[in-house]
């Protein structure tokens, strides 16, 4: 029975922002033409349209050109309304903040920074203030990407690059504005951004960031994966080599250990001991590699099939294990042609027959972007689901 109204529930909010979107994408629309356009009834289209209204996210604004009968009432996102909000903080305590209106409209962007965890909620707070031009009461849902472990309250529970523990962030933002706010750590929230970036076929999701570390988020059913303490989705230490390198997890062979840049750096001083490497580092290994992959330079080569090898490796066991319809990286290393053809290729040669096909492996289309996109589209779907969608007559 709850599967049915969860179902259910998730075909209105659908259905919903195919309506909006349509609404933003015409400016103005009359109600028969969007029940034209999705191809709902009429009454479906009435009664969402109804409730899109009472929320107050759309607004009447004049009438059209007659086609024979009376003139029809245009409908138009009552962009100057409300704002929805995001903000992303980073692991070295900067502040990404992102405002924007029921339209999709971007209204502001601005950054802040937090030293200390007492200053991150007055940061918040403060950037938040600016980016509603004083009006902090326009915000209608805020989703807020964090680093580390999240609880399920929306606080820190531990963020090793800050040191910071126990933090509470989304409740005493959620108690001063009362309106919705969630917390979720900003890799699940890339994931999220993905997803929404690609439209509504894409329900199943796995996310991977590859770069000094490697940092993954899992989609299920549209909803992310927390697991019971909210620090699932470790896809980086998924142990490939049992005898292999050892992890800062204190495990040995995770595939962290065998893509990551400090990993990139040891493979190609294990290829190419001749020559000197002194000029590299951690910040720009991937970057010279994807340079001389371009030049055709084998060793370079070598080092990026290695590495997408393994990270092909760890992709089919996400596939066999979780079924995602969609694989999405995220790196520098998406711009090599090896990387990209030694993924693909070996994914699906070691991928078990039943996944054939059932996947599409793709580069991140939002790049850094991904977190706040994501903490926006999770802010926006808040939204929805605290606005009493309408339960009857779809
Ligand atoms: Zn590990």
């Amino acid at each position: 029975m709850k599967l049915s109204i969860a179902n259910n529930t998730s075909v209105k909010e659908q259905n919903l922002r195919v309506i909006l979107n349509l609404i933003r994408a015409a400016g103005r629309i009359s109600r028969a033409e969007i029940s034209r356009q999705t191809g709902l009834s009429r009454s479906t289209v009435s009664e969402l349209v109804g409730f899109l209204l009472r929320q107050g996210i759309i607004e009447e604004a004049g009438t059209g050109d007659s086609l024979g009968g009376r003139r029809p009432i245009l409908l138009e996102i009552r962009a100057r309304g409300r704002l929805i909000g995001a903000v992303h903080v980073d692991d070295d305590g900067s502040l990404y903040g992102h405002t924007e209106d029921l339209a999709g409209n971007r209204f502001k962007t601005g950054r802040a920074h937090a030293r200390k965890p007492e200053e991150l909620v007055l940061g918040i707070w403060e950037l938040l203030k600016e980016l509603t031009d004083g009006d902090i009461d326009r915000l209608a849902s805020i989703g807020l990407a964090l680093p580390g472990v999240i609880s399920p309250q929306g606080g820190i529970l531990s963020a090793v690059n800050l040191g910071w523990n126990n933090v509470p962030v989304a409740e005493p933002l959620r108690r001063r504005l009362g309106i919705p706010v969630r917390a979720e750590n900003a890799t699940g929230l890339a994931a999220y951004g993905e997803m929404s970036a690609r439209g509504f076929d894409v329900h199943n999701l796995v996310y991977l960031r590859i770069g000094s570390v490697v940092g993954s988020g899992i989609i299920t059913n549209n909803q992310l994966h927390r697991g019971l303490r909210g620090s699932a989705a470790e896809i980086g230490h998924m142990v490939l080599d049992a005898g292999g390198e050892l992890c800062k997890c204190g495990r040995k062979g995770c595939l962290e250990t065998r893509v990551c840049r400090r990993a990139a750096l040891r493979l190609l001083v294990d290829h190419d001991a001749e020559r000197d490497h002194s000029s590299l580092n951690l910040g720009n290994i991937f970057e010279y590699l994807v340079g001389r992959d371009e030049q055709g330079d084998r060793i370079a080569q070598r080092v990026i099939a290695d590495i997408a090898s393994s990270t092909a490796s760890a992709i089919v066991n996400v596939l066999n294990i979780l079924g995602p319809d969609t694989v999405v990286i995220e790196s520098v290393l998406c711009d090599s042609s090896t990387f990209w053809s030694v993924l693909t290729g070996t994914t699906a040669k070691e991928a078990l027959p039943f996944a054939e096909g059932k996947y599409q492996l793709l580069p991140s289309s939002l790049g850094k972007e991904a977190v706040v996109v994501g903490a926006m589209a999770y802010a926006t779907r808040l939204f929805y689901e605290h606005s009493q969608i309408p339960t009857v007559g779809i």
